[in-house]
Order: C-alpha cells, then sequence, then structure tokens
C-alpha cells in the first residue's frame, strides 16, 4: 500500500503570537512543495487560534492544506481539571491531529502509557488523529534494550484500540537521545524500529491495517538528513522539533518525503 507521509512540526513551547503567525504564513505561501504530503503545525495551544486563522482554518479542514495540531490534551471531556484542555475543545479550534506521549511528557510530567492510551482514546472517539510517540533513552540503546521498550511503549500506549480506531492514528517513532541533541539515528536504526513498530501493529490489528498506518521518525530531523530518512520503506514522515520553526528548513524535510 502507498502511505500519504506526514510531516509535523512540533513548536514546543517556543515563539510568542506574532512570530507563530508569520512562521504559519510563511508555511501556508510555501506548501505546495510538499506536494501530497500532509503538512501539520502544532503550536503552544494558547496560539491555536492564532495560527487556525492565518492558515482559514475550519472544522471541516484548511484551505492553505496545513493541517493543525495541538501538543497535548486531557484524557477527560470536561470537568473541574484546571489548566487542562480537552479533546472537544481541540476540535472547536478546527485542530485535526494532537501529538500525545511526547518524550518530553513522559520523562517531564511523568505521563505513563496507561495515560498515554487513554488520551488516544479520548482524541479518536472526538474525531482527532493522535500522533503516538514512542521511543526509547540512550541507555535503553546501549543495553540492547530498544525492541523490548519500544514494543512495551506500543502494546500499553495503544492499549484498548480496535483494528478500525488504530488505523486512524500516527506513531512517531523518536528515540530519546536523538531528539534536540542533533545525533540523528542512522536510517537503518530508524528502520529497523519502525519495522519492528509495523509488525507490533500486524499483531495488534492485521496486516493491511498495519500496511496504512503511518510511522513518522523524529528525532533532529533537518533539511540535510531526511531525505535518506525518506528513502526507507517503513519511514513516513517526520515530526519535527526544532527545524520546524523555521519554514524553509521544515518545508525542504516535507517535500523530501514527496
Ligand atoms: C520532537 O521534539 O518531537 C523533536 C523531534 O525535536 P527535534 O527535531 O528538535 O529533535
Amino acid at each position: 500500500m502507498s502511505r500519504t507521509s506526514i510531516v509535523a512540526g512540533n513548536w514546543k513551547m517556543n515563539l510568542d503570537r506574532g512570530a507563530a503567525e508569520a512562521l504559519t504564513k510563511a508555511v501556508a505561501a510555501g506548501r505546495d512543495q510538499a506536494g501530497d504530503v500532509d503538512v501539520v503545525l502544532c503550536p503552544p495551544s494558547i496560539y491555536i487560534g492564532t495560527v487556525g486563522t492565518a492558515l482559514s482554518a475550519t472544522s471541516g479542514g484548511s484551505p492553505s492544506g496545513v493541517g493543525l495540531g495541538a501538543q497535548n490534551m486531557s484524557e477527560q471531556a470536561s470537568g473541574a481539571y484546571t489548566g487542562e484542555i480537552s479533546a472537544g475543545m481541540l476540535v472547536d479550534m478546527c485542530c485535526g491531529y494532537v501529538i500525545l506521549g511526547h518524550s518530553e511528557r513522559r520523562t517531564l510530567m511523568g505521563e505513563t502509557d496507561e495515560l498515554v492510551a487513554a488520551k488516544v482514546k479520548a482524541a479518536l472517539t472526538a474525531g482527532l488523529t493522535p500522533i503516538v510517540c514512542v521511543g526509547e533513552q540512550l541507555a535503553e540503546r546501549e543495553a540492547d534494550r530498544t525492541h523490548e521498550v519500544v514494543s512495551t511503549q506500543v502494546r500499553g500506549s495503544l492499549a484498548g484500540l480496535s483494528a478500525d480506531e488504530l488505523a486512524k492514528v500516527v506513531v512517531a517513532y523518536e528515540p530519546v537521545w536523538a531528539i534536540g541533541t542533533g545525533k540523528v539515528a542512522t536510517p537503518e536504526q530508524a528502520q529497523d524500529v519502525h519495522a519492528l513498530i509495523r509488525s507490533l501493529l500486524t499483531e495488534m490489528a492485521s496486516p493491511e491495517v498495519a500496511d496504512g498506518i503511518r510511522i513518522q521518525y523524529g528525532g533532529s530531523v533537518k533539511a540535510g538528513n531526511a531525505a535518506d530518512l525518506a528513502a526507507q520503506p517503513d519511514i513516513d514522515g517526520a515530526l519535527v522539533g526544532g527545524a520546524s520553526l523555521e519554514a524553509e528548513g521544515f518545508l525542504a524535510i516535507a517535500a523530501a518525503f514527496r
């Protein structure tokens, strides 16, 4: 099956309102160079409205051809959860995607596979596409535990989903040692884990469903290394942190996945 690649920018806690608007407009203006690749921007929550307006996003889509996503959400639908944002609120603000289980949330905020799974379920119920992040720490890779750790995270973070629900998920493999460090996994290292993830998805759903699921690589992706990653058979796009804060480089990464 040919999968439509997806390249998403995770802006993390960066930029201010003016810079967010300017970057959004620059990405939208150059978006065509990425062809039929799905291009998504994930700004800080407080700027989702600003970015959505700059994209002319509606709940039916984005005429700019650039999708809108959040970096996190609550597993709860509504109620007394001070500071939290629900999946329904993200849909209301024209988001189509949400990053879940990013390693920074797992390590800094103590998010567990169980919590991530609850968030994934809530996102799918609301009609969002979850981008579910998994990846090993450096010590785990050095101890030759990468497959064990990633398998546990994939099974745990996607627990309780039907095959139909799994079919709607995007998985992002992000080795923690490669995030924001400038140390990118080699295309062979990344492909090895992507193939593992696809085999797990085959067991959890079916070969047909697994074949259709997009698996992004994330971790120091730049314009200069994107093409080699894109050439791997199971790498279907990128989740981009630092390099997504500048339109030209981000669009060059997206174009590499055409
Ligand atoms: C990320 O945080 O998802 C990420 C991949 O960051 P960077 O591209 O900066 O390594």
